[in-house]
């Protein structure tokens, strides 16, 4: 039995699938006007631990990722800076250039966090018909009022608006100061947005991204297109929807309200959302000099992987706080076990059955990630022949995700190049030059490999 914790109904639930055998899933995606950072990597590596769980559980997975690459409206109250204009102006390209690069780099950094793909990443951009589709779909059902700036949501039409984060639409008004516009109510939100700049002879301008519509020229909202494409993708309803925790009170209530009412269901039958990783217990801002992106942790020196270990080391719904004292403690917990399975030479055939279950079952309790890896270590531990562990522990990383496969029985194959480096190292520490010893350390760290210095002499790793 799979239980998973509900936003929704504030429970764990026992997971029952709406097709036998079957998972409809949809994760919320990335916006893609700058670098994700290791924050919202969180997210992703929450999803993909989710999606193989389910894997490992036997059922077969569906997953849909947006790409939210139309960049006009940033802030959940449709308002703060546009970020996409930002970007062309920082780097003078064009908006579907810019969405194209950092979709590239986003699906690079999945990769080196072994995140298994999604089966569909649907852009925004490319469904703009389907979202005008759904916006009349619910100008007809009664839901939206029209203003001089666009098509808005009129949330007082729908009972039971609200019911993801718990809050009545008077809360939020007396919580935030919200920019009223012209919006009827304060939760009410932008369906279609008209370009500011319509005059006589305005065409539709591709630079900008803005497209004809009942309307006007124009571009849709942020929420619509995560209802628009999981209706077409997945149909609705769909099993689990998932985001981060930031997504609760405005972008899933809103994609929830439109579902509902266009189609008269609700969108995702379980609700999962991660919290947040912290750096140095605050915000990551770039601002503060604490973003990281994946690529600037493998600058360092870090196997991305250590990362991922890192954050299965996390409970998804507890606040992570980033430090590089923890990411060094995770990266020498999988160097540990890269290298004790260097030393196991073949996989047997039957694993240990008591350890795997209490491994699925710490997954299945709403992924305990946590407990799962104490299961490893437990594993590590027990008195049983190696091909017993070496089957168990592969099977185990089916979740973890950790490659660990590619280290199983593989001694270590130091390149000529590494071993002249290490023997110098050795030459200088012997004449006491730390400073030069530090030189070629950090040289021999660049080609991938670490030195340790032990009573046995330099032991020579991967990173
Ligand atoms: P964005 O590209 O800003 O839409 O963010 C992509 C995903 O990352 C969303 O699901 C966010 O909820 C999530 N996210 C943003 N910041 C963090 C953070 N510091 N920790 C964990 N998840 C985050
Ligand atoms: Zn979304």
């Amino acid at each position: 039995m799979i239980r998973l914790y509900n936003t929704l109904t504030r429970q764990k639930e026992e997971f029952r699938p709406l097709h036998e055998g079957k998972v409809g899933m949809y994760s919320c995606g990335p916006t893609v006007y700058w670098f994700a950072h290791i924050g919202n990597m969180r997210s992703f590596l929450f999803a993909d631990v989710l999606r193989r769980t389910l894997e490992l559980n036997g059922y077969e997975v569906k997953q849909v990722m947006n790409i939210t690459d139309v960049g006009h409206l940033t802030g959940d109250m449709d308002d703060g800076e546009d970020k996409m204009i930002v970007a062309m102006k920082r780097e003078g390209k064009t908006a579907y250039e810019i969405a194209e690069f950092y979709t590239a780099a986003f699906k690079k950094d999945l990769e080196t966090l072994n995140i298994k793909p999604a089966n569909i990443y649907p852009k925004a951009t490319d469904h703009i018909a389907e979202q005008i589709d759904m916006i009349q779909t619910l100008e007809k059902n009664g839901f939206t009022y029209q203003t001089s700036d666009g098509v808005y949501f009129d949330t007082s039409k729908l009972a039971d608006y609200g019911r993801l984060s718990g809050q009545k639409s008077e809360e939020k008004k007396a919580g935030a100061r919200v920019e009223m516009g012209k919006k009827r109510n304060t939760t009410d939100f932008a369906l279609w947005k008209l370009s500011p700049s319509i005059g006589s002879g305005h065409q539709p301008h591709e630079r900008l991204m803005e497209w004809s519509s009942p309307w006007g020229i124009g571009f849709p909202g942020w929420h619509i297109e995560c209802s628009a494409m999981s209706l077409k993708y997945l149909d609705v309803p769909f099993d689990i929807h998932t985001g981060g925790v930031d997504h609760i009170a405005v972008h899933h209530e809103n994609e929830i309200a439109q579902t509902m009412g266009a189609e008269g269901v609700l969108e995702a039958n379980i609700w999962m959302h991660n919290e947040f990783l912290t750096v140095d217990d605050g915000k990551m801002s770039k601002s503060l000099g604490n973003l990281f992106t994946v690529d600037e942790i493998v600058a360092k020196g870090y196997d991305p992987l250590a990362y991922r270990y890192f954050v299965l080391g996390g409970h998804y719904r507890s606040k992570l706080n980033f430090t590089f004292e923890a990411l060094d403690a995770a990266q020498n917990a999988l160097h540990k076990l890269r290298e004790m399975i260097r030393s196991w030479t073949v996989s047997g055939k039957i694993g240990c059955a008591d350890l795997e279950s209490e491994f699925l079952a710490a997954l299945n309790d709403d992924l305990g990630t946590p407990q799962a890896l104490a299961v490893v270590w437990k594993l590590v531990d027990e008195d049983l022949p190696t091909e017993v562990k070496a089957k168990t522990l592969l099977w185990m990383d089916r979740v973890l995700g950790l490659n660990l496969e590619e280290y199983l029985g593989h001694t270590l194959n130091i390149p000529e190049q590494i071993q002249q480096l290490v023997q110098e190292r050795e030459a200088v520490r012997k004449q006491k030059d730390w400073i030069r010893s530090d030189e070629l350390r950090d040289q021999i760290q660049d080609f991938g490999y670490v030195v340790e210095d032990t009573d046995q002499g330099p032991q020579v790793k991967t990173l």
